[in-house]
């Protein structure tokens, strides 16, 4: 995967309508509820994870 990860959907109203923001990487802004958050890579799990069979999630 790239060392960018697009949220497909606002984590606060949920709506698609996302663009990057210009606060760096990761930065993203609404434009229906107009605001702006940043996405954070915090690590791998721990291999043996007992739900890794759910699929992935996005984020
Ligand atoms: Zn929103």
């Amino acid at each position: 995967m790239s060392e960018r990860a697009a949220p497909f959907f606002c984590p606060y109203c949920g709506d698609e309508d996302l663009r990057p923001n210009e606060q760096g990487h990761g930065a993203w802004e609404c434009a229906a509820c107009s605001r702006a958050f940043q996405l954070k890579f915090l690590g791998l799990l721990a291999p043996g994870t007992p739900n890794n069979t759910t699929g992935r999630e996005g984020i």
